[in-house]
């Protein structure tokens, strides 16, 4: 009798909520039925019953959506006030134990996919896959100049062709998803400066093509007006941060907000400060905050290819559950919640590769879904309100 066979097929579970938010439609699915096979959805219904047999989760008052994607993280920093610091004490050992810490932590707060753009020793790219951690897309060490921003983590080229080009290989042949690439000095670096370049537009391209002729996409850490337009000009994928960031202050970015909007180059936009006492940015970056957040805005309203990364681990302000807190905060930029909720799924996923697989609700993708009270598209502090994650079909909070 075929059904009294024992099967090794994975039993269906269905979620059934209150509405739902498939990571496109700008309408909710009301009454959803979500049933996930293993860690794939294979259907989303609106008032259905469940599939005779399926394990049903009733998540009464709820709203479904995908799983969150941080498209710019750090799992090993450690979200403490001196991060640098807390990475040099560890051995690679203890590093990866504080990178699977911070991965849970992503995970309870909504993250089901981070990207990592700058490790130490590419040791994330050893923890992709693992079950109780979120779906990782891994740079490596980010190449920068020898005493560049963030040479700690190891990534210290020399500013040739020869030198970029075998950085790039290196990277292509240890397996990394993309490749980052310091154009400009950062906060976390003494003896770097934000507005100052790290390379040429010509040494940038150098690093576009060869990534590209390995089939990698680049993303550049971009502060400096400078470091924006040479990145632009080397055929970059993404930009990071991308803050008009100068001497003083923050540069008007002039022609440069039409010509980021039809390259159609995703913008990294760094967000997201969580609401926690003593958890405010450094003095530097907040004098700097307002006008960053109007050029921001510029970009957006201009139609620039916005996507909504946090930096998580790189100081208390922002631990790596910080990407609901900058969803929240997307409303200085002037951006719908419905909009802001796609940067961080659909518009998230396109812009990793995962586009296929990720940031939807639908058959066919992984079984990456968010539960939160209340409904988002009204007010995203329903994110705040987590009341379940499901990674790949797994219940991880
Ligand atoms: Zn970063």
């Amino acid at each position: 009798m075929a059904s009294a066979r024992v099967t090794d097929r994975p039993r269906l579970v269905a979620i059934r909520a209150e509405a739902l938010f498939d990571g496109v439609s700008s309408v909710l699915v009301r009454d959803p039925l979500l049933v996930m096979d293993g860690p794939a959805i294979v259907s989303v219904d609106s008032a259905v019953a469940p599939p005779p047999g399926a394990e049903v989760v009733d998540l009464a008052g709820a709203t479904l959506l995908p799983g969150l994607i941080d498209t710019h993280v750090h799992l090993a920093f450690d979200g403490s006030a001196d991060p640098v610091a807390a990475l040099a004490g560890r051995d690679d050992g203890a590093v990866l134990a504080a990178m699977s810490a911070a991965g849970r932590a992503a995970l309870r707060g909504g993250v089901t996919t981070v990207r990592d753009l700058g490790d130490r020793g590419y040791l994330s790219l050893g923890l992709r896959g693992a079950g109780d951690l979120p779906t990782i897309v891994a740079a490596g060490p980010p190449i920068t100049t020898p005493a560049g921003h963030c040479h700690f983590l190891g990534g210290g080229a020399e500013a040739t062709p020869q030198a970029l080009r075998a950085a790039v290989r290196e990277r292509a042949e240890r397996g990394v998803d993309v490749i980052k690439v310091m154009a400009s000095g950062g906060t976390m670096t003494p003896g770097t400066r934000q507005e100052t370049s790290q390379f040429t537009a010509d040494l940038l391209r150098v690093v576009v093509d060869e990534a590209h002729r390995l089939g990698l996409p680049v993303t550049a850490h971009a502060h400096g007006t400078a470091a924006i337009r040479m990145s632009l000009d080397a055929g970059v994928d993404g930009m990071e941060h991308v803050s008009f960031w100068s001497a003083d202050g923050v540069d008007d970015p002039g022609d440069l907000v039409d010509r980021i909007a039809a390259s159609r180059v995703a913008v990294g936009i760094t967000g997201g400060v969580v609401p926690a006492p003593g958890a405010v940015p450094p003095p530097a970056v907040a004098m700097r905050m307002p006008r960053i957040i109007a050029n921001t805005r510029r970009m957006y309203e201009a139609g620039a290819h916005l996507i909504l990364g946090t930096d998580a681990g790189i100081g208390l302000p922002k631990p790596h559950d910080v990407l609901r807190f900058a969803l929240e905060q997307t409303a200085m930029l002037g951006i719908a919640p419905v909009v802001a909720l796609s940067l961080a799924t659909s518009r998230a996923a396109a812009a990793c590769g995962l586009g296929d697989v990720k940031g939807r609700l639908a058959r066919g993708f992984d079984a990456d879904v968010v539960a939160v009270n209340g409904n988002p598209l009204a007010d995203l502090a329903a994110l705040r309100r987590i009341r379940a994650v499901f990674a790949r079909g797994v219940q991880v909070a």
